[in-house]
């Protein structure tokens, strides 16, 4: 074994991967494993993951064998180590017997320094036949946030893995995420009996992206207007829910001009393939995908990542804008959401796969991420926060820059929830916040004539407000949970907090929507 002292991990950096010396943590984690410990590393997209196992693959005698969901790399990511010279192979579906027998073959004669293995492949006794017949230097478990049942990507593949250590007792595990909070990382080390491990927690801070969240009005008007006032012919990843909204925001935006490619699961692999392939050559291209685009992408000069609908939770939300700016030049994290994201994010957790406590914790991201839409603290704290880091407001994110008024919405709140009330009795019918807003508005349409809502009490009481205004309120009510949206229907109705609120004994405050100019807030604007 080596002495953690040897120059030998800085002479590995410098010979194989021409790089002059280590980054933040890096050496640390290397040294660790290669003396053969055990390593939990939290380190932000870009951070340089790669490297703290494969340096000490190339170090340590035998084969380090990388456990990745990330099937569709793999062959990227092998072919990118031979090219520096390090012998490298993998393990997945898309090879055929013959393909799979020939890097069977150099594993076992100890012919590869790295070895990379889709989960599934773990679950089959050839596999664990194979690795017993090679040398195995230690095991590298990428993407270890997709073990936790509590985080946002949970693959039931890898629970597998916690067979590793009662299997190979002596060969040393790194297990790495860039995504995951406190309960993630306890919910990681202990399914893949990592306790005694070293745990190596890098800073989540990223200073030099600017996020900012603002409410959706004309989505792609607001998406134009960004891209043409502040990222001309930048590179960047548009961010839809949907394949039909994918489609439909690359053409748009091609029409106006800006070169995008659509990215999403329904299109053709080789399409695709293609598509991500001009996206990381060429410059200035903006992708706009669905988030099946994104994962283990190495673009250092992504000037932007957009938003269209609202992310299912802050990992996510955190994972996606952490595509931007690796090169560590200013750039924009931008999210434009509105009521109507929550109302079918809410849907698609009720009528979603998985049991009720599947459910409430996707619920519980789902708060969250509203938590952080609505806020009126500094972005970037609260996102530290949410990793359990902390950090002083940053000066450039949209709450930092325009400090977001509150104002209070007591009564408007009360009005919007009196009228929930007298819909409530008629929940077979669906009866969402446009409805709602047109009976404040005492709007004569055909649904309130048919419904006889216009003899309602609360028929008519809002004219106090606009129609978006009061579509803000409704947006709020629902992120602080005073409303909540009924699975069947869609229906808005009342929750245990919104009592409180109709007796008066309890105020509502809410962020001021300010109409506020694109540019004005980015200190990042060309
Ligand atoms: P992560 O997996 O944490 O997202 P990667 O391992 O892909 O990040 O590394 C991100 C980029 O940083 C890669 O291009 C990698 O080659 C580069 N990199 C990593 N470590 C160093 C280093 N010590 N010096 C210079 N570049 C590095
Ligand atoms: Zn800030």
């Amino acid at each position: 074994m080596t002495s953690p002292e040897t120059p030998e991990t800085l002479d590995t950096l410098r010979r194989v991967f021409g790089y002059d010396a280590f980054r933040d943590g890096q050496r640390e984690i290397i040294e660790h494993v290669v003396a053969g410990g055990d390593a939990l590393v939290l380190m932000p997209t870009g951070g340089g993951k790669s490297l703290c196992y494969q340096i000490p693959a190339l170090v340590r005698k035998g084969t380090g064998v990388v456990v990745s969901p990330l099937i569709a790399l793999m062959q990227d990511q092998v072919d990118a180590l031979r090219a520096l010279g390090v012998r490298a192979g993998f393990l997945n579906s898309t090879q055929d017997f013959d393909e799979r027998r020939v890097v069977e073959a150099q594993f076992t004669t100890g012919e590869l320094d790295l070895l990379y293995l889709a989960p599934e492949r773990l679950k089959l006794a050839a596999t664990v036949d194979l690795l017993d017949r090679g040398d195995v230097s230690l095991f590298a478990i990428d993407e270890a946030h997709c073990v936790s049942q509590w985080g946002h990507d949970f693959r039931p593949d890898y629970l597998t893995l916690s067979g590793l250590h009662e299997r190979w007792p002596d060969v040393p595990r790194i297990a790495l995420t860039a995504t995951a909070t406190e309960a993630t990382r306890g919910e990681i080390a202990s399914r893949l009996q990592l306790e005694q491990a070293r745990h190596f927690v890098a800073s989540f801070d990223r200073p030099n992206i600017q996020y900012r969240i603002e409410p959706k009005t004309d989505a792609k008007r607001q998406l134009l207007r960004l891209l043409q006032s502040e990222h001309k012919g930048d590179a960047g990843i548009v961010y839809c829910l949907s394949r039909n909204s994918v489609e439909k925001h690359a053409a748009f935006l091609t029409e106006n001009g800006i070169e995008a490619l659509p990215y999403h699961a329904g299109l053709d692999a080789g399409i695709r393939a293609a598509n991500q392939a001009r996206f990381l050559r060429e410059e200035g291209l903006v992708m706009v995908a669905t988030i099946a685009f994104g994962m283990g992408i190495d673009k250092p000069d992504v000037r932007f990542v957009a938003h269209l609908d609202l992310p299912k939770s802050v990992e996510g939300y955190y994972q996606e804008t952490g595509r931007a700016g690796r090169d560590g030049l200013p750039s924009t994290a931008w999210l434009a959401y509105g009521l109507q994201d929550v109302v079918n994010l809410r849907k698609m957790i009720d009528g979603g796969e998985g049991d009720a406590a599947h459910r409430r914790r996707q619920g519980m991201h789902l708060d969250s991420m509203l938590a952080l839409c609505e806020t009126v603290e500094c972005r970037r704290v609260q996102l530290l926060n949410y990793f359990g880091q902390s950090g002083e407001p940053c000066g450039n994110c949209d709450t930092c820059l325009t400090p977001p008024e509150t104002w209070d919405a007591t009564v408007p709140a009360q009005k919007v929830l009196s009228t929930v009330v007298r819909l409530d009795r008629e929940r077979r019918q669906k009866f969402g916040a446009g409805h709602i807003v047109d009976i404040l508005l005492g709007k004569k349409n055909a649904k309130v004539i048919q419904f006889d809502h216009d003899s309602l009490k609360v028929f008519g009481i809002g004219t106090e407000l606009r129609d978006v205004e009061w579509r803000g309120v409704v947006r709020q009510l629902l992120a602080q949970g005073l409303i909540a949206v009924e699975s069947n229907h869609g229906t808005l109705v009342l929750t245990d907090e919104s009592g409180g609120v109709l007796r008066g004994e309890r105020k509502v405050m809410m962020r001021r929507e300010a109409e506020r100019p694109a540019a004005k807030a980015a200190k990042t604007a060309k």
